[in-house]
Formats: structure tokens, sequence, C-alpha cells
């Protein structure tokens, strides 16, 4: 049996057609059903449903043998002990500094500076920020960042954009772009061992969806 592990939302949604061309069809609607263990039309591989910053840690102690993760988790939690052969390419949004559109960033990050950044990736805003040498004051949160400077909790966020929609519904502007974000394969070192060969047939068909799907650019990263 093959465990892989995905978070509903967006991740699931976009999986869904990259475990289509790999043979594999989720049996259950995780919207309509309240299972956390769903069936597939293959009888040796079952997903189970976790918290996104859940799915590394499932992964790295064996709870699953597969995980889809977004890049920003594997930075914030870690991915200690993890294999991450594919960049799957799906989930695409950056993760950015966004403020008031009234606020002045410009001159609030001059050196030696000090800035409150609210975000759900402290680890990330910590190091993006000392490298450029502006002190900030972190206040974790775990959702609606975009409250946060318009409750004057914080004077800028640092979170994961798409359209860019919910900034522009908030009155919030993107004022710098830490990096891109994507998701990635990650599997577990021993489980790659133990079920080789139905592990990297998985890891082929991904590899082959991906670059079927995404033509121009196939290095993954
Ligand atoms: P958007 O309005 O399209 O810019 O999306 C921004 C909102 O969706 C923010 O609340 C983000 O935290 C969330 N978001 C955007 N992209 C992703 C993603 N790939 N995975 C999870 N959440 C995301």
């Amino acid at each position: 049996m093959i465990t892989l592990a995905l978070s509903k939302g967006r991740i699931f949604d976009d999986t869904l057609p990259l475990l289509d061309a790999a043979g594999i069809q989720v049996l259950d609607d995780p919207e309509k059903s309240r299972k956390l263990i769903l069936a597939t039309n293959r009888p040796d591989v079952r997903v189970v449903l976790v918290r996104a910053s859940d799915v590394p840690t499932y992964v790295e102690y064996g709870g699953a043998d597969i995980g889809i993760t977004g890049k920003d988790t594997l930075l914030e939690h870690g991915s200690q002990g993890l294999y991450q052969p594919l960049d799957l390419q799906i989930a695409k949004c950056r993760i950015s500094v966004a403020v008031r559109n009234d606020f002045d960033y410009a001159h609030a990050v001059r050196q030696g500076s000090r800035l409150t950044v609210a975000t759900k990736y402290v680890a990330i805003a910590r190091e993006f920020f000392a490298a450029k040498g502006v002190h900030v004051d972190l206040i974790k949160l775990y959702g609606s960042m975009e409250l946060a400077p318009l409750t004057g909790l914080a004077d800028a966020i640092v979170d994961l954009v798409s359209t860019g929609n919910t900034l522009r519904a908030n009155h919030l502007i993107e004022v710098e772009r830490i990096m891109d974000i994507s998701s990635r394969l990650v599997v577990n070192q021993a489980a790659l061992k133990l079920k080789q060969a139905p592990i990297r047939r998985l890891i082929d068909a991904f590899a082959a969806a991906v670059a079927a799907r995404n033509p121009a650019s196939q290095s993954p990263s």
C-alpha cells in the first residue's frame, strides 16, 4: 500500500489532474465526505487528508509514504529527512510583503528602521528582513493576515499572493516579492527503499504529467 498525504483545497484540486494522468482516481470528494482516508481506483494507493503544515511531518515519520506540499510549508516547517524529487508546478503563487496603500514602505525599511510584520511565515519573514538589515518585530498569525495592517496590529504582512485580488479588496499593495512558490512532491526516505518500484513508478508518472502540462519548463528546482 502506498499512502499519499494531501491537504484539502488548492493543492488537492490541482493534484487531481496529475493523479488522473498517473492512472489514479480518488473515489471520494473531500468537500462532501468527512472521511480522512480516501480510497482510490487502485487498491494499492490511498490518500490521507492532513493539514497543509502537517504534510512534511506525516511523510518524515512514515504516516504517509509520499506527500504534496508547498515550498512555503517546506521552508517554514523544515524538510529534514524528506526526499524532494519533483517540482509539480501546481498551486503556483508567490510569497510577498504587503502594506496598506497609504503606508510609506520605502521610508520604513531604511537601514536601521523597525517594522512590525504579521505573518504565518515567521521563519521566512525573519530571514528576508535580516538579509535586508531591517529590524522587525514579528507577530505570528494563523490566518486572515490582511486584517493586521488594517487594524493597526502590524505595518506589513508576509503572505501568499496569487491573483492579488485579496490584497486589492483590502486596500493593500504588494511591495516586495520574496520568492515564487509551487508545490513539491516529498517522499519518505525509508519508503523509497522499501517500496522502491511502485514509488519510482509513481514519481515517473507524476514527472511525465508535469512535463506534458509545462512543456517550456521541465527542470526541477
Ligand atoms: P489571491 O487573492 O488570488 O491573491 O489569493 C490570496 C489568498 O489565497 C491569500 O489568503 C493566500 O494566503 C491564499 N493563497 C494564494 N495562493 C495560495 C496557494 N498556492 N496555497 C494556499 N493558499 C494560497
